[in-house]
């Protein structure tokens, strides 16, 4: 088993940076998780590693080898796409054996390593199948099995769960957190998914238009984004952004300084109805989504922006009415409104 350590990595295609000098460590026996919106970069960074991509200046490491130029069947990296990649005219076995083979490695030791792969991920009993009389979500078993039996240093997945239905996507991603308990081995998984990078990571690489936004483990980005961008991109529903045309009579008096001119972020499950008196912001009500164990609420704020409110007991409020809230000081976050950047609120800055 092995780290990762990237340095002062760039990726261009032609005259176009995708990757921008991106420079992170990922410890041994440590899940990593890299999130962000659709084209930030995830999937190049992750074949860079792998060396399925070349890497246009900078190095990578894994544990102490530079393989910035190695191919990639010499970096101990197996990887997991988001299509399965499976051979449609090979058996299961066959699927998972055939890397090995290619390797020359001794019959006897490829039944073995295909056989406690596929006792791990429960799918012995489709050993002699075909990949078409699979499901997906056995499909993608299967391409797990192939990356177990490799042995790999580094574990890669790409998207993994995005071609499953919601149900098999969240029983598949209980079960690759538990392969990592139970192999321990370092692993790297991008996702778009704030929810998926919440659950698996030991460490969340937040990126955005190939740049790194923040690195910590998932409630130190809930707690603490360092910006706009990570606060409103981890947590659901995401949170609301306030300004001080959206306070209640008295909302300021409760805020610290440095809330002037800055974005006000509260967190929809940190809003609690309360008095006019001691609000801190009110709104109008829009709309009420009941989920039973709480109620979303949908309300429009004094600068006309939507805001929500997670409630467990809803009000019986009509559409249009006005409603109050507040929140703990702890719960309040402040970002500069030009930079984004995440003010501390006992700043004097403004
Ligand atoms: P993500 O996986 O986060 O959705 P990608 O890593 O696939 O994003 O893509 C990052 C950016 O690189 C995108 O803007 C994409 O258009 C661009 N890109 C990816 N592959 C190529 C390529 N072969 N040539 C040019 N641009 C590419
Ligand atoms: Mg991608």
């Amino acid at each position: 088993m092995s780290g990762v350590k990237l340095q002062n990595v760039i990726k261009k295609y032609g005259d176009v940076q995708v990757i921008h000098r991106i420079d992170l460590e990922i410890a041994d026996g440590e899940f990593c998780v890299f999130v962000g919106p659709s084209g930030c970069g995830k999937s190049t960074l992750l074949r860079m590693v792998a060396g399925l991509e070349e890497t246009t200046s900078g190095a990578i490491n894994i544990g102490d080898r530079d393989v910035t130029v190695l191919d990639p069947s010499e970096r101990g990296v197996a990887m997991v796409f988001q299509t399965y990649a499976l051979y449609p005219h090979m058996t299961v076995f066959n699927n998972m054996a055939f890397g090995l083979k290619q390797a020359k490695t001794p019959p006897k030791e490829i039944d073995r390593r295909v056989r406690e792969a596929a006792e791990v991920l429960q799918i012995t009993d489709y050993l002699d199948r075909s990949p078409r009389n699979l499901s997906g979500g056995q499909r993608q078993r299967v391409a797990i099995g192939r990356a177990i039996v490799r042995d790999p240093e580094v574990f890669l997945f790409d998207e993994p769960l995005s071609n499953l239905d919601a149900a098999l996507r969240v029983q598949t991603r209980l079960e690759i957190a538990r392969l990592h308990e139970r192999l321990k081995s370092t692993m790297i998984y991008v996702t778009h998914d704030q929810v998926e990078a919440m659950t698996l990571a030991d460490k969340i690489v937040v990126m955005r238009a190939g740049r790194v936004e923040q690195i910590g483990s998932p409630i130190d980005l809930y707690r603490n984004p360092s910006n706009a961008f990570v606060a409103q991109f981890i947590g659901s529903p995401k949170m609301n952004f306030f300004t001080q045309a959206d306070l209640a009579k008295n909302g300021s008096k409760s805020l610290p300084a440095a809330a002037t001119g800055a974005h006000i972020g509260i967190r929809p499950e940190h809003l609690t109805g309360c008095t006019e008196a001691k609000a801190l912001v009110g709104g109008t009500l829009d709309l009420v989504e009941q989920l039973g164990e709480y109620a979303l609420v949908h309300l429009v704020s004094a600068s006309g922006e939507a805001f929500i409110v997670k409630m467990e007991h809803p009000p019986k409020t009509a559409k249009g009415e006005t409603m109050w809230f507040t929140a703990q000081s702890d719960a309040l976050h402040l970002f500069d409104q030009s930079s984004g950047l995440r003010i501390e609120a006992n700043s004097s800055s403004s």
